[in-house]
């Protein structure tokens, strides 16, 4: 469906899911990305107060693909500062409100990305996913989410977080679109080496059969959340997918070996924000050059960039690099040759994606950083890996919030994934959210 620019702004004003807007919105289809993505003549800030005013000269490929396919950018989308959350509530700008509940959060970082796919029909948004960061909020926004194997899509354009982690993803309510956009900006790009690797062909197309749930995955989980994961098993046995427990036993080592990598590589790429080249340039240039970039550092960075470019100085420094950064490195084969292990028997990896329902925005302010970051505990393993993996709705709590599952397969095996979430949505009833605009 086409959207007016009343109807976008209108919608906007009431979830926040978007940060710039276009202003005309002609075209064959709409579509968003996040605010990560650079787009040629429209603010870009990553959810930076550093990037305040940067309007890049150019489009990040998986933007100008679907722009020559036909697409309007119509908006790009509120996340955490740099990707840096599980709530989108890190933001340096607006925070996007749940369409299920607005006093909760949609989930993040691609927070604006899942709103945006879960308010307007037909939609599809580009997010991003560094340790979840696409199937978390599709799993709080009840959408279909996926974020392909490790350089499948080109980075090229994208303001990176972690560089041998990211992947960018297409976010929408309808499964079929999962796999039309993840073609649609595929492919080898020269700009970015690490997309040039790839095979031709996105693996056998079937729904996956034997699918392993790995004992790991189903611990910790809320009441909610395991009595409707409980159910779409049963769903899944009624389907012909056959699911068995494993034990997977590298996976509860991810989420801290996720935060050294993670750390470690976004406190690299963030010493280039210094209020010179991009966005920010308003500090005192009779300053010595060292004191002009502290001054803008911490003026515009959030908390939570400040935190993570101290642990990653950190975990970096000679004398702790390997207690932190080489062993964090060796968890990461060790959790790969866990799932090549796994897939040598099964299709695809099944768990719950996220261990709760959309929080509440005055519950999420009483999270302490590590409460935060250990709710990512059932995303972090496939991102780790470099595994391509989707979320799909599969379930609602008694306040009606939605509750969603993770499929993860073997590196380059989209197919499976697509025709999976192409069978479940021809199964399972989805609600959708009573869109006020
Ligand atoms: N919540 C995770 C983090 O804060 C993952 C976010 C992401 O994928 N960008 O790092």
């Amino acid at each position: 469906m086409r959207y007016s620019l009343e109807q976008l702004r209108s919608a906007n004003a009431r979830y926040g899911m978007f940060h710039a807007m276009a202003d005309t919105v002609e075209g064959d289809f709409q579509f968003s990305a996040k605010d990560n993505l650079t787009s040629k003549g429209m603010e870009t800030c990553a959810g930076s107060r550093i990037l305040e005013g940067y309007v890049p000269a150019f489009d990040a490929t998986a933007i100008s693909k679907i722009k020559a396919a036909g697409g309007t950018l119509v908006g790009k989308t509120n996340m955490d500062e740099f990707g840096f959350g599980t709530f989108s509530a890190n933001s340096g700008f607006e925070i996007p409100r749940n369409p299920y509940d607005t006093d909760r959060a949609c989930g993040g970082s691609s927070g604006g990305s899942a709103c945006a796919a879960a308010v307007f029909e037909g939609h599809v948004s580009l997010g991003v996913s560094t340790g979840g960061s696409i199937c978390c909020p599709a799993s709080f926004c009840g959408v279909y989410g996926i974020a392909p194997t490790y350089g499948r899509v080109s980075r090229y354009g994208l303001i990176d977080y972690g560089n041998s982690l990211d992947k960018i993803g297409p976010i929408s309510a309808d499964a079929k679109d999962l796999r039309k956009f993840t073609y649609m900006i595929a492919g080898k790009d020269p700009k970015d080496p690490t997309s040039c690797v790839q095979p031709d062909g996105f693996g056998e197309d079937r729904p996956v059969r034997r699918v392993a749930v790995p004992k790991e995955g189903v611990e910790g989980l809320s009441q909610d959340v395991a009595d409707a994961f409980e159910k779409a098993l049963s769903k899944l046995d009624s389907l012909g997918i056959e699911t068995e427990t494993v034990d997977m036993p590298t996976l509860k080592y991810a989420m801290p070996a996720y935060y050294v990598l993670a750390t470690s590589e976004a406190s690299t790429n963030l010493a280039r924000y210094v209020g010179m080249r991009y966005g920010r340039q308003d500090g005192d240039l009779s300053l010595k050059f060292d004191d002009y970039f502290s001054d803008v550092r911490s003026r515009c960075f959030g908390d939570e960039a400040k935190r993570r470019i101290l642990l990653g100085t950190y975990t970096r420094m000679a004398g702790f690099r390997d207690r932190y950064y080489a062993k964090a490195l060796q968890v990461r084969q060790a959790i790969i040759a866990d799932y090549k292990r796994v897939f040598s028997d099964f299709d695809a990896v099944l768990a719950p994606t996220m261990p709760f329902v959309a929080p509440k925005f005055e519950d999420i302010s009483k999270m302490s950083a590590l409460d935060s970051y250990k709710a990512d505990y059932l995303t972090v393993p496939a991102n780790i890996a470099g595994t391509p993996h989707m979320s799909v709705p599969c379930g609602y709590d008694p306040d009606g919030m939605p509750i969603g599952m993770q499929f993860v397969t073997d590196h380059w095996n989209e197919n499976l994934l697509f025709s999976t979430a192409e069978l479940w949505q021809e199964n399972f009833t989805a609600r959708r959210p009573e869109v006020v605009m």
